[in-house]
């Protein structure tokens, strides 16, 4: 465990200069938040709702940190294309961007991590390394030249290359969900012989748990792991950035939390470097795995330096031989 460096104090990136507010995010996010509000009064309650947004918290953070961080921006490890729409389509329904956008930012944050060109560093202040650096327009971000440069692989997918051509449609997909989630608790509600009010209620109730208030807990389950593990936690390694393994973010995002083992080794599947920091996305992917769905899991680095040498010396092996055969 290495001591914690003194982080130095950032300004927020120079291609956020000039400022410009970018609606395009704080719109959404604002109108999000207020209707995910509802769901402190009790009219809205319902179990079926409270079920629906704790389940959806995990599937559709998962279509998020398995499918846009691990499987995208780090490919550590490889799915059949039909599942790996289907995260990013959960994924869409989180409000967090187009695929392509989403990498190109967070491997723009692996390469500049806690420097100037960090899109996110809470370095600047925690709250803009929350949400705050969503809200300006950063002409880095914006810019077709970073999408070619840390996102072209992406791009090379039809599906995500029409989503970047048609910018509307992630919100088209996070608006769609929204009618079954309103229609099947209603038609539940009106066979099951409810009033056609009590129907439309629980339909409500079920909206606003399951699509809006789910949205915001999972928007600052992930703006948490930007945040707060480049702040408060212990570190492993001495990386050279400010990053953090903290238990409480690994807790609430699925193992995301051990950050510094990640930085560490970003393209290794699991961020679990000690037996307690669990990494149950790793797990997950093992399951996969297990049922033919995923492959190629991309081990640690001491494990991959192994795997190299074993080739090469196997490669070495039939040379010798072939050098000291007989010649006929
Ligand atoms: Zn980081
Ligand atoms: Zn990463």
């Amino acid at each position: 465990m290495t001591l914690n460096p003194s982080p130095a104090v950032l300004t927020r990136p120079s291609s956020t200069i000039p400022t410009v507010l970018f609606l395009r995010y704080l719109l959404p996010v604002i109108l999000v938040h207020a209707i995910a509000v509802l769901a402190c009064f009790p009219e809205f309650f319902s179990w079926t709702g409270a079920i629906a947004c704790v389940v959806g918290i995990h599937l559709f953070g998962q279509a998020i940190t398995m499918g846009y961080h691990r499987l995208l921006t780090h490919r550590s490890f490889r799915v059949p294309r039909w599942f790996e729409w289907t995260l990013v389509t959960l994924a869409l329904c989180c409000l967090q961007d187009s695929p392509a956008r989403w990498v190109a930012t967070h491997r723009m944050h692996h390469v500049h991590s806690d420097e100037d060109e960090d899109p996110h560093s809470p370095l600047v202040t925690f709250l803009w390394g929350h949400m705050g650096w969503l809200f300006l327009r950063n002409h880095d971000l914006t810019h077709m030249s970073s999408y070619s440069k840390y996102a072209r692989d992406t791009l090379q997918d039809p599906f995500y290359f029409w989503l970047e051509r048609h910018p509307i449609t992630p919100l088209l997909f996070y608006v769609a969900q929204c009618f079954p989630y309103f229609a099947i608790p209603f038609g539940i509600g009106m066979i099951s012989g409810s009033s056609i009010s009590e129907a439309a209620m629980l339909g409500t109730s079920v909206t606003i748990w399951g699509v809006f208030l789910r949205t915001v807990l999972v928007w600052h389950i992930t703006w948490s792991v930007n945040s707060l593990t480049h702040m408060f936690g212990y570190r492993n390694h001495d990386t050279e950035e400010n990053s953090r393994n903290n238990w409480l973010v690994a807790l609430i995002a699925a193992g995301e939390g051990w950050h510094n083992n990640h930085h560490q080794d970003p393209s290794c599947c699991t961020v679990q470097h000690r037996w307690w920091e669990f990494d149950l996305t790793y797990w997950e992917v093992r399951g996969l795995q297990w049922l033919g769905i995923a492959s190629d899991i991309t081990p640690r680095r001491d494990a991959r330096v192994r795997q190299a040498a074993n080739i090469a010396s196997n490669v070495a092996k039939p040379s010798k031989l072939a050098s000291s055969a007989p010649i006929r």
